[in-house]
């Protein structure tokens, strides 16, 4: 994962649709972000660890301009400035390469050095290695395995690219006078810009003003579009390649009923990723949804942390029981996944019978996770995951609870509406195609 954001206008002032567009993207990475812009002289950057709005309007004074890039990552620390024969430059990314390191021992064979480990500083390397920007992204496309999705600042352009099997999301905005391109059209809402269409996959765009052209469309037979986007990762309020995220949660928790009905009182969400598979449950079955746990506002997103010990402190805290819906109620559960089953034993059925619940009835929006992702920041390993090992019925035993259901690749896909072909279900199959 990781958020992108870059916007371009005909006013001298993008400063504060930058900042925002940037901090709507929070949640997809919280460990790092950064801004930077070209005020007409000099591309000027601004990076902190931490959250974008640990920072306010007044630390940006300077930062005005024309054109603009944002990132909020979980793993590096973006944007990157680099110089190059095409001048200088600065650049974010989402995605990952699985060929790292034979493209790091090719780049330090033709005596380049490294100043990290990141992704983001092999991407700068092999783009500007181009005769021009769209040269360089097409170049750099040409020797990756893996995934990505760019935006990149230059002293003459924007440009956004996405690699040629669209795993990673980026979409366009416009308003008048201004063009943005976001990783979700979250960042969009309050900010005045309405959807204009999503980048396509293999697609490398050039922006100047408010004005956008296509300057490349890198062909591929086949797409991969990251399922895991609609069912976890990307905020309710996006659109995604044409699927609004809220009714696919809602579709994948209503084939949830069909497929796995239950005699029970309520029919509630693990927050916040799986209220709208829940509402579409319960709309489904007719049984009535209620909280029976709240997310503390304060709390992060557990799984977007760095590491584990990380991800389960965040995990621990951050869902308060609502004692009043639970004693003696028969509940239906919706989670958007289960990773080691861990949080759902020791954490949320403790809280749960701890109140006095009578039965807990998991539903699951996806089925069994069982390899780690190839194409985003690699948070899980194999051996992290209960379902690489144990079956349905083991993880329902040893969680504790009186059923488990998961939703099937089929419902998914048709929750999403695009066919099963289309999309990336690696971490589900435990097969790669790229
Ligand atoms: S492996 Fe899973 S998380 Fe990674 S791109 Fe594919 S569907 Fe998305």
């Amino acid at each position: 994962m990781c958020g992108n954001f870059a916007v371009s206008s005909t006013d001298a002032n993008i400063i504060d649709d930058l900042f925002l567009g940037t901090f709507y993207l929070q949640h997809r990475g919280q460990k790092y972000c950064g801004l930077s812009v070209y005020d007409g002289t000099q591309i000027k950057i601004r990076t902190h660890k931490g959250l974008v709005r640990d920072r306010s309007f007044s630390d940006l004074t300077g930062m005005g301009g024309f054109m603009g890039i944002g990132s909020t990552s979980l793993k590096d620390c973006q944007p990157l400035k680099l110089d190059s024969k095409m001048g200088e430059f600065t650049i974010c990314f989402s995605g990952n390469i699985i060929n790292r390191e034979e493209i790091v021992d090719d780049l330090k064979k033709r005596g380049h050095s490294f100043y990290t480990d990141s992704d983001i500083e092999i991407i700068a390397k092999l783009i500007a290695q181009g005769n021009n920007f769209v040269d360089g992204i097409e170049n750099m496309a040409g020797k990756i395995r893996g995934s990505y999705a760019l935006v990149l600042l230059s002293k003459n352009a924007l440009y956004a690219a996405r690699d040629k099997y669209g795993f990673r999301p980026l979409v366009m905005g416009i308003r008048e006078g201004s063009i943005a391109v976001s990783s979700e059209s979250c960042a969009f809402c309050n900010t005045g810009f309405i959807i204009l269409r999503d980048v396509e996959p293999g697609e490398i765009l050039e922006i100047k003003k408010d004005k956008y052209e296509t300057k490349k469309v890198i062909h591929s037979d086949i797409k991969q579009y990251c399922s895991f986007e609609w069912v976890y990762t990307a905020n309710v309020t996006s659109i995604i390649d044409g699927s609004p995220v809220d009714c696919v949660r809602r579709n994948i928790g209503a084939a949830l009923a069909k497929r796995y009905p239950v005699d029970a009182d309520i029919v509630a969400a693990v927050p916040n990723s799986g209220i709208g598979h829940a509402i579409g449950y319960s709309q489904e079955s007719k049984i009535p949804f209620d909280n029976v746990f709240i997310k503390y506002d304060y709390a992060s997103r557990s799984y977007t942390q760095p590491t584990q010990e990380e991800r389960d402190r965040e995990a621990k805290i951050k869902l308060i029981p609502v004692s009043c819906k639970i004693k003696g109620r028969k509940v239906v559960i919706c989670d958007d996944s289960i990773v080691r089953g861990t949080q759902f034993k020791n954490d949320l059925v403790v809280k749960l019978r701890r109140n006095g619940i009578s039965e807990i009835h998991a539903r699951i929006a996806c089925p069994p996770l069982k390899a780690p992702c190839l194409y985003g920041v690699a948070t899980r390993s194999k051996n992290e995951l209960i379902a690489a090992e144990k079956t349905v019925e083991e993880i329902r035993k040893y969680i504790g609870i009186d059923s488990l259901a998961y939703a099937t690749i089929e419902d998914v896909a048709e929750a999403i509406g695009k066919p099963i072909k289309d999309l990336c279900l690696s971490c589900w199959t435990d097969q790669y195609k790229v």
